[in-house]
């Protein structure tokens, strides 16, 4: 432990020397922490890193360029770099059971470029691409690089569904994923809302893909990588999972045996700042077979490492080896299912009928509402969420008509199953009393809507006071 006024004299030193500078910035950043401290964060993929982990981003290591990995830079002077890449690596691995880990990706997307890239460099017999192997990118013409696009051309991949769950990078047109590939995805059963196992069987051999892509970013269940595994075998395909949204459930041995996607992937990818409540970056953890691929993320796909964002996953990573940590990912599921269970009791409709991870879609057409309407009425209350598709989304994905809630935030601060009951309550009269509004001509709007301001009023009181009772960074005292 740091003595006692540590954190909050660094941060405040900080402050003040950036307010030297450019008092705006030093202000915004003040208020930043005033607002996460008043708001009632349901964001399922938002976190509050430890203050130990934010320190160790603000510092000298932003200034080095370590191109290359461990004790093979492109430039000099790397040497704690090094040392701070190989901590992050080795807790990286140990955490996970991990045979490999690369810890260079600057986000979630571009950990799964990088083991995209990985997958087709390993598997796609292409003479431009053994040039590729054999060289520095730099070195690379660009006739190699016009051959090395033909060669690949065409590769499958097959992935979850968006409004089933599944996220933009696993092949999906807004995002560079869906141009390299020719994909096709799996969506879950209309009645349970379930992933069915025997369908993605069926689209697997269909479709024959090179890669299989497992994990999700708005699933509320658990996924069996044993059985997804197999079917990625009966195809040849190569299995990858992103556990961007639920590594922390991982990390804290939450999610086991079959459920665990280390042991049954040849690749896995993640985020940092999500669930695993690290600094905001990315991680590819891979079979040996991969590691040398995935080793040549930078440059083949990433800028620059980024190695005081390195030293920061290093000691988060440290943190999530804890035994405490463990009690948090355990606390997180308990909190999703107090909230999902107090919804439920009050009447509302969730996608699969509950959870059985840190997160959960409303279907909030039964309150009458599209996801966009909901979103801004329990905003108003004080109540941070975000839209999202259901499965077969009737209002397409722009206007939606889910809410996802997630509990990882919240669990941080220290908010328990009591709690939850009590937001459910909050959320459930929000989206009572909350009406469509209509068009000019009469016709339903997807996007206006009513609520009567005493009601938002006395909801964001309410979650004010419960949040007054679980202060965010206790340790940091600003005035
Ligand atoms: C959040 C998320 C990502 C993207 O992570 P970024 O850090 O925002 O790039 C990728 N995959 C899944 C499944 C996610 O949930």
């Amino acid at each position: 432990m740091s003595s006692p006024n540590a954190e909050s004299t660094a941060f405040r030193s900080a402050l003040e020397v950036i307010r030297a500078v450019e008092p705006r910035v030093a202000g915004a950043i003040a208020a930043e922490l005033t607002d996460q401290r008043e708001s009632l964060k349901l964001i399922a993929s938002e976190n509050y890193a430890s203050p130990a982990t934010l320190l160790a981003m603000g510092n000298w290591f932003s200034d080095k360029y370590a191109e290359g990995t461990v004790g093979r830079r492109f430039y000099a002077g790397c040497q704690n770099v090094d040392t701070v890449e190989a901590l992050a690596a080795e807790h990286a691995r140990e955490l996970f059971g991990a045979a490999h880990a690369y810890v260079q990706p600057h986000s979630g997307i571009d950990a799964n470029l990088v083991a995209f890239w990985a997958v087709l460099a390993d598997r796609v017999e292409a003479p431009a691409l053994e040039k590729a192997r054999a060289r520095h990118v730099n070195d690379l013409t660009e006739a190699d690089w016009f051959a090395l696009r033909r060669e690949l051309g065409n590769q499958r991949m097959l992935g979850m569904s968006l409004d089933a769950g599944g996220h933009l990078t696993h092949g999906f047109r807004p995002n560079i994923s869906g141009k390299m590939f020719d994909q096709r995805s799996y969506g879950t059963d209309p009645r349970t809302g379930l992933i069915d196992y025997d369908k993605v069987a069926e689209a697997a051999r269909e479709f024959k893909p090179l890669i299989l892509v497992a994990g999700y970013s708005a699933y509320p269940r658990r996924v069996n990588f044993r059985m997804m595994r197999e079917i990625a075998d009966s195809v040849g395909a190569t299995f990858m999972v992103d556990m961007a949204h639920f590594a922390g459930l991982v990390a804290g041995k939450v999610l086991t045996g079959d459920f665990d996607p280390v042991p049954h992937a040849h690749i896995v990818t993640t985020t940092t700042h999500k669930s695993l409540r690290g600094p905001r970056g990315g991680m590819v953890l891979c079979q040996p077979e991969l590691a040398e691929q995935v080793d040549r993320g930078c440059p083949m796909v990433l800028g620059g490492p980024l190695p005081h964002v390195m030293a920061a996953k290093a000691v988060a990573l440290a943190e999530a080896r804890r035994p405490d940590f463990a009690d948090y990912a355990n606390r997180i599921v308990a909190n999703a299912q107090a909230l999902a269970e107090g919804l439920l009791r009050r009447g509302a409709d969730l996608v699969t009928g509950g959870t059985d991870n840190h997160l959960a879609i409303i279907d909030v057409t039964s309150y009458g509402l599209t996801g966009r309407q909901a979103e801004q009425a329990l905003l108003d209350s004080g109540i941070v969420t975000n839209r999202n598709s259901v499965p077969q989304d009737p209002n397409g994905a722009w206007y939606t008509s889910g809410i996802r809630i997630g509990t990882p935030a919240l669990t941080t601060r220290g908010l328990g199953t009591a709690e939850m009951d009590v937001i459910a309550e909050l959320i459930h009269t929000v989206l009572s009393q909350t009406n469509a509004g209509s068009n000019a001509d009469g016709t339903a709007s997807k996007a206006k809507y009513a609520l009567d301001a005493a009601v938002a009023d006395k909801v964001s009181r309410q979650a004010g006071e419960l949040l007054a009772g679980f202060p965010l960074y206790p340790t940091v005292d600003l005035t």
